[in-house]
């Protein structure tokens, strides 16, 4: 039966881990804020869903939409050959990398060459990590997020960190952590996606609701807001 012309539709959870500024974090009070969780909403808005954010550290997320505990999960995550083995996703909505971080007075760490026989402070689950590990020679240290990365980082227990470029920048910025630098150019190049359980039916909710803000001018909004000068 109708219901007085609302369109009010399903809600769907969708798992953050909000510890990844600028694209997902908490405010002092405690609200969840960023780049992602801007977009979801709008996507959300624009295709006629409501999300309900549910936090699942990163390591947990595909696990998590595997075993459909969540509808789909918004956290920076990069479209790989790999996760798509176990996962879909939605079309890319940001190009991304993974860079050098190092300490301020460390002249010896340049670029990808001069990680060998380092110690690489990386977070768990991650192409950061990925990449490190694929390194010969270097020993890397996992971390559970991002700003543990860096903090070890600072007080000298990683020679280096791996993590997605605007995040560590952001992170330095954001913290004023005078003493790190980024060094180098991108090791990777990768695209972000929405994932959700393979086959759901509602990625293509998702993407019709991302090819309108793409469209209506709302993704751009956005894209000021959080990475505008
Ligand atoms: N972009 C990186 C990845 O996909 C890190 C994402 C994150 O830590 N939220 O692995």
């Amino acid at each position: 039966s109708f219901t007085n012309g609302s369109t009010a539709g399903k809600t769907l959870t969708v798992a953050t881990e909000p510890t990844f500024p600028p694209f997902e974090f908490q405010s002092a009070t405690g609200e969840l804020q960023g780049f992602d969780i801007d977009l979801m909403n709008a996507i959300a808005q624009s295709a006629g869903f409501k999300v309900k954010y549910k936090n699942i550290p990163f390591d947990g997320m595909i696990p998590a939409l595997q075993v459909q505990t969540v509808d789909a999960a918004v956290a920076a995550m990069a479209i790989t050959a790999q996760r798509v083995k176990t996962i879909s996703f939605s079309r890319p909505y940001f190009k991304s990398g993974v860079a050098i971080a190092t300490r301020t007075d460390n002249q010896n760490i340049t670029n990808l060459d001069s990680l060998k026989n380092k110690i690489i402070g990386v977070q768990i689950g991650t192409t950061g990590a990925l990449k490190a590990k694929s390194l010969p020679g270097s020993e890397v240290r996992t971390f559970n997020d991002s700003p543990l990365t860096l903090q070890a980082l600072l007080n000298g227990s990683v020679d280096a960190v791996l993590n997605d470029r605007v995040v560590i920048l952001y992170g330095i910025k954001s913290g004023n952590l005078k003493g790190l630098k980024v060094v180098g150019s991108l090791l990777t190049e990768e695209f972000y996606g929405i994932p959700t359980p393979k086959g759901s039916p509602n990625l293509d909710l998702i993407n019709q609701g991302l090819a309108t803000v793409l469209k209506n001018g709302s993704y751009t909004k956005i894209y000021q807001k959080w990475f505008g000068t």
